[in-house]
């Protein structure tokens, strides 16, 4: 977790979007960090795709030899992606993790669909002028709640924003990329966001996409003068989706900031609120480990995830927990006992308790001698259906 330096929790979209999918997924995510999990072949693919577009409208050297036509830009994209499964090593001197492909020709499939793309996308905006594009443009918006005082930043990049209907000069130079967005006062702002996925965007999901909530309060900030309207661009076909954003929106977004950077702050990391959201989660294996660990041991897993990694500013602790594929292989037995310690939250059945382990545990307490195990558990049910226990 990142903090400004007057003390403000960044956060994200998406990490906001993690936080209300599952808050145990975001502590794995932001704090634990387990180990590298195998990179998903989509989400390159997207990454790739953005850079090329960002490289189309910032190239270094206008006068090399690249980006001369269509199909020149595009060999660029075939190159970056047949090294993609290659593993160099990371700013951090660690190897990239390895791709984890569906099937074997999805690798090809990609690399025709790529390809296509970036003749498309050259062909669409060879004509678009330099000065009036901004591209993956980073914002950085601060929010106090004037309730109680508490700050929160909200930062992103916006993939790309266009200005459309002004009378400003247009250049194709590159350091002059966004020139007339930052300059002139006429005309209006189109916010885009790409999208690389096979199906289009719709329109119902757009406009329940917080993520333009965000860009709208970042541009309404930065360039106020202008008008603007917000778009899903969809990378394969070209098309757009449009969405509106306006005040209401905005504040949604505000309230939604300050209720999710409360309970981050407060160290709240609840379960997925429907198994569901378990199905695509990288993180299963090592979450089932986790309740698993907790279930033994008796400690609610919010304590042994605030133990591990406890929220302090400029600290970073050495974790509690050391895993391999999936699984816990060592615990530190001193932060242990500073989770068993803590019991600030009642603790809730894991929907991950073995139905034959309840089954045992009911049959014990039948037979009236439940053992300290089978006891622990009926206390922790009996807390979970107290009202006042959710108290914090
Ligand atoms: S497996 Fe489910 S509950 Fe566990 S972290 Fe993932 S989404 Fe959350």
């Amino acid at each position: 977790m990142k903090y400004t330096k007057d003390g403000r929790l960044i956060l994200s979209d998406s990490m906001m979007k993690i936080y209300q999918d599952c808050g145990t997924r975001f502590w794995f995510n932001y704090h634990e960090k387990p180990e590298e999990l195998p990179r998903i072949p989509a989400l390159e693919f997207g990454t790739v795709l953005h850079s090329m577009f960002e490289e189309f409208f910032k190239r270094k050297n206008p006068d090399a030899k690249m980006y001369i036509s269509a199909s020149n830009f595009a060999n660029v994209f075939r190159g970056k992606w047949f090294s993609i499964d290659s593993q160099p090593k990371t700013e951090r001197g660690k190897r990239k993790p390895p791709m984890l492909w569906r099937s074997p020709d999805e690798k090809e499939k990609l690399l025709g669909a790529g390809y296509k793309v970036c003749i498309d996308f050259f062909e669409r905006n060879q004509t678009v002028p330099f000065s009036h594009v901004m591209v993956e443009q980073f914002f950085m918006v601060s929010l106090t709640n004037e309730k109680n005082g508490r700050g929160y930043a909200l930062q992103g990049y916006i993939d790309r924003l266009e200005l459309k209907d002004s009378n400003a000069p247009a250049s194709f130079k590159p350091e002059e990329l966004g020139k007339a967005i930052r300059e002139s006062k006429d005309g209006s702002l189109l916010i885009v966001d790409y999208k690389s996925g096979y199906k289009p965007t719709s329109s119902a999901a757009v406009a329940i996409d917080t993520q333009f909530s965000c860009y709208d309060l970042a541009v309404e900030m930065m360039f106020p003068f202008h008008e603007r309207r917000f778009a899903i661009e969809n990378v394969r076909d070209g098309s757009h989706t449009p969405t509106l954003r306006g005040e209401g929106e905005r504040r949604v977004l505000r309230e939604r900031i300050f209720s999710i950077g409360r309970d981050i702050q407060k160290e709240r990391y609840p379960l997925a609120s429907n198994m569901y959201k378990c199905g695509t989660c990288s993180f299963l294996k090592h979450c089932y480990s986790l309740q698993k660990f907790a279930h033994q041991k008796g400690i609610h897993p919010e304590d042994l995830m605030r133990t591990s990694a406890p929220l302090k500013i400029g600290k970073k602790n050495s974790p509690m927990f050391e895993w391999k594929d999936g699984e816990i292989i060592k615990v530190d037995e001193s932060k242990l006992r500073q989770a068993e310690k803590l019991s600030t939250k009642p603790v809730q059945l894991s929907f991950f308790v073995d139905e034959e382990e309840v089954a045992e545990i009911e049959e014990e307490l039948n037979t009236g001698t439940p053992t300290a195990h089978a006891a622990n558990i009926v206390e922790r049910v009996m807390d979970w259906e107290t009202p006042e226990s959710f108290a914090i």
